[in-house]
């Protein structure tokens, strides 16, 4: 038990040497590893072994991420189907293993430690399945469909409501969970049915009109998104591929996307916190474009953008988005919330 009077000097030593790491883990010069930054990992790194789901310990995050920042995970599994998948929920469950669920990376910081569990990536092929009906205006795309490929397949079958998405990186489960889209529309247009996975492992579909979308969010509770379809309006093939083509074009020029990055770091100010500004006007506004830390830096393009040049840390990164919020709430008194999703110790 901590005597009576000592907690307070406890915390300020704790808080006193979190600072401390961090600072040191910012500071480093890009690519090098500071032994502040390993951490030994508890999850067994046979957890899954005589399981049916190709699994590996140990496995670098970093080339999995747009960022390409960040430490290991634990364990890293890629299950073939559902089976394989609940039956890795429940032995991560049995052990008290936390897991993480993968898509394409495009909205994620890993932290330089790595993540302590398991790693789900929903990327075999039978996850990966695209059907798109054009006399039925369905589409049926699974979890690790990738946007890029799915997108301009539905603007060539003269199916009109996901092109609006086009240019976005991600996978179908990372949209869906993330509602991705922009100023043209959001993954959630002509959506109807999402299966989803619990933590048990159980598989239910869920109705369009139980799910609720905002801005970059859904409110869907199960942990695993599987599969998505739509019911899309009817289009001219031409008109939605130059749509699509146009959407693109716009997106590449106006933002960073051959930089690393996860797209625009913070969600915009809620309605009446500003006087319409966006998040990336704030930035701009409080002087801080080209700001760096290491090889992190504010995006001299799109100021929401935070770029990582070739040896980036995420500490780096996530030392750059603390000066950003920081200032912005100095300057402006609005507090920007993160878009993007940190795993592990370096984004708590
Ligand atoms: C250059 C660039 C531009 C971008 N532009 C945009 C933009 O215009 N609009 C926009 O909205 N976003 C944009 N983003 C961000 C990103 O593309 C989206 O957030 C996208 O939805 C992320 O999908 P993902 O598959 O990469 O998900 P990840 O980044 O892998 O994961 C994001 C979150 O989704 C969860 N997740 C992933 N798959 C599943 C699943 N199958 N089941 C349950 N949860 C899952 C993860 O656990 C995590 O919490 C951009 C990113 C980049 C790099």
């Amino acid at each position: 038990m901590v005597p009576f009077g000592t907690a307070p000097f406890i915390k300020a030593a704790l808080e006193t040497a979190a600072f401390v790491r961090r600072f040191f883990c910012a500071c480093l010069r890009p690519g090098v590893t500071s032994p502040l930054m390993l951490k030994a990992f508890h999850t067994p790194p046979d957890l899954l072994r005589g399981l049916a789901a190709p699994a590996k310990a140990n496995v670098p995050l970093a080339p999995r991420t747009w960022y390409r920042t960040g430490g290991s995970a634990a364990v890293y599994t890629q299950p073939e189907n559902p089976d394989q998948l609940a039956a890795v929920l429940a032995r991560a469950h049995e052990h008290g293993v936390p897991f993480y669920v993968l898509g394409s990376g495009a909205n994620l910081l890993v932290a330089d430690a790595g993540v302590d569990g398991v790693v789900i990536r929903l990327d075999a092929p039978g996850f990966r399945k695209m059907a798109v009906d054009a006399e039925a205006r369905r589409v049926v795309a699974g979890a690790g469909a990738d946007l890029f490929k799915l997108v301009p397949a539905t603007a060539k079958a003269g199916l009109d409501g996901l092109v609006q998405v086009a240019g976005i990186p991600a996978s179908v489960g990372g949209a869906v969970r993330m509602n991705a889209g922009g100023a043209p529309g959001d993954i959630s247009r002509g959506l109807t049915r999402v299966r989803v996975m619990d933590g048990r492992g159980d598989v239910n579909d869920l109705p369009r009109d139980a799910i609720c979308f905002g801005y970059r969010h859904t409110d869907i509770a199960a942990p695993l998104i599987l599969e998505a379809e739509w019911r899309l309006d009817a289009g001219d093939p031409r008109g939605l591929t130059a749509l699509y083509k146009t959407l693109y074009a716009r997106k590449r020029d106006s933002q960073p996307m051959g930089d690393k990055s996860a797209g625009c770091c913070f969600r915009n100010p809620p309605p009446g916190a500003t006087d319409g500004a966006t998040a990336g006007m704030l930035i701009d506004r409080a002087g801080l474009k080209g700001f760096r830390v290491g090889g992190a830096e504010v995006s001299p393009l799109h100021a929401n953008f935070v770029t990582a040049a070739p040896g980036s840390t995420t500490a780096n990164v996530l030392a750059v988005m603390d000066h950003v919020a920081d200032t912005v709430d100095r300057v402006f008194g609005v507090r920007l919330q993160r878009e993007v999703v940190v795993w592990g110790a370096d984004g708590t």
